[in-house]
């Protein structure tokens, strides 16, 4: 009988995470101070994040180890299931072999708690009490509310306000969980109050709820913040993903020819991927496609500048691709795809050749998620449909040039909680919004004014 899935014990769940940054042949160029242009040093972090992580942050060690309380948490879900994809694979008669990574799997439904766990923990012996967040559609914020409850943290989470009345379920999670969700802008911080005193009605956004999440971090006792994608140790405590799946593809003598990840901040993406990177930069011949929004394209038309990371401007500016800190995409389904900004790890790695990005319409992608759901039988999160978009057009590509190449995808969410999404799409109500060429040009020019990366 052929292997449907490739299953770890919990005996054989990896020890560490993996550490690109010892690796990188260029490293990241250091957020800068926008006030002095300058480096900004760890105890300038220290007010929003506790000094542990900080230290996560900048460190260069190739392997860090993941503590005790940490694999033990992880351990609920994890190791998670390497599933081959036959079904799609005769759907689509491809010589290709198509495996998909299921981090639906956890608690939350996707890949979040990975961190979410991680960053729990680091606060905990720190000595935090309480963790202040930001979310959008709800996807992290569900997974930190579910990782705080673990360690006996509280949490508060500053949900963007269209998507908390539009999207009550995250909410409804998070309050299970014993998290405190108000919707942002909340008249609990000044941010807040100022923007609510413009509008009562203010409909939010992700830099609003930032910058609210910030404030009560720095202004309240044994409270710091917690960010779900983008920065270094958010993509190491990932790397557990791809340093599974390398183990359950030795299981049956496979190597990827081709892995997908779809990308947001970068997380996910990063997590299956790094561990092969490292392989790729010792050598071995393997391509890394990072799916995005046409609707988003951070990657694919966004330049390498110095930026923000939210909208109000509180942050260091990082060295990454960006559509600009002004930006505010489409309202597309994928909400965790609708960052203006990519991971540095990730720019850095696009920069240098290492991965590629390719970029989907909404149509495209809940194509290919019907396709998926229609087949393989698990219905993905709006934004894993990116991921097997790519999967699909390697497929088909493989078909074409009748050559059996391995697939690996990060399938990096369920999408039970979408089930909206997918009825629009169903009835036709569904849009594609890419960016046009227009609108590039103009967000080039108003680019030009940021400093460029070294
Ligand atoms: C948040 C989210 C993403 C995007 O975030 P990354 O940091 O780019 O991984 C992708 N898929 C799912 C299911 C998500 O919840």
């Amino acid at each position: 009988m052929n292997k449907k899935k490739m299953v770890l014990s919990d005996d054989e769940i990896p020890r560490q995470w993996y550490n690109i940054q010892a690796d990188l042949p260029n490293p990241v160029p250091p957020p800068l101070n926008p006030a002095t242009g300058q480096p900004i040093t760890p105890d300038m972090l220290s007010p929003v994040f506790p000094m542990n992580l900080i230290e996560q942050e900048v460190s260069t060690e190739r392997w860090i180890d993941i503590p005790d309380e940490v694999l033990e948490k992880l351990l609920i879900w994890r190791p998670t299931p390497l599933h081959r994809a036959y079904e799609l694979e005769r759907m689509l008669k491809t010589p290709a072999r198509i495996y998909f990574k299921n981090e639906g799997v956890s608690p939350a439904g996707s890949h979040k708690p990975n961190t979410a766990i991680a960053q729990a923990y680091y606060n905990k012996i720190f000595g935090i009490k309480r963790i202040a967040t930001e979310t959008g559609a709800g996807q992290w914020g569900s997974a930190l509310s579910f990782a705080c409850n673990q360690f006996g943290l509280q949490c508060k989470v500053y949900m963007v306000r269209i998507s908390y009345n539009q999207k009550p379920y995250r909410k409804m999670l998070m309050e299970t969980w014993g998290a405190q969700c108000v919707p942002s802008p909340s008249p609990d911080t000044n941010a807040g109050r100022k923007f609510l005193s413009q509008n009562p009605e203010h409909p939010g956004s992700l830099g609003i709820s930032i910058s609210e999440a910030i404030e009560d971090a720095v202004t309240s006792k044994d409270t710091r913040y917690s960010l779900g994608s983008v920065l270094n140790h958010v993509l190491l405590h990932q790397t557990i993903i791809g340093l599974e799946a390398q183990k359950q593809l030795a299981l049956i003598n496979e190597y990827p020819d081709i892995i997908i990840g779809c990308a947001g901040g970068g997380s996910n993406f990063s997590g299956l991927s790094l561990p092969f990177v490292r392989d790729k930069i010792n050598g071995k011949n393997v391509q890394i496609i990072a799916a995005e929004p046409t609707s988003c394209p951070t990657l694919t038309k966004g330049p390498y500048i110095y930026d923000f990371g939210d909208t109000a401007e509180t942050t260091p500016l990082l060295a990454m691709h960006s559509l600009g800190h002004a930006f505010v995409p489409a309202p597309i389904h994928a909400g965790g795809l609708r960052y203006h900004g990519m991971a540095p790890i990730v720019s850095r790695l696009f920069v240098d050749g290492l991965i590629e990005a390719r970029a989907y319409t909404q149509l495209q992608t809940f194509s290919a998620g019907i396709t998926f759901a229609r087949t393989e039988g698990f219905v993905p999160a709006p934004e894993t449909n990116h991921a097997i978009a790519c999967a699909i057009e390697e497929a088909n590509k493989a078909k074409q040039e009748g050559k059996e190449k391995v697939i690996l995808l990060n399938w990096s969410g369920h999408g039970i909680i979408d089930l909206a999404a997918y009825d629009a799409y169903l009835s036709g109500k569904l849009e594609d919004s890419p960016m046009t060429e227009d609108e590039v040009q103009k967000l080039k020019q108003d680019l030009s004014k940021f400093p460029i990366p070294k």
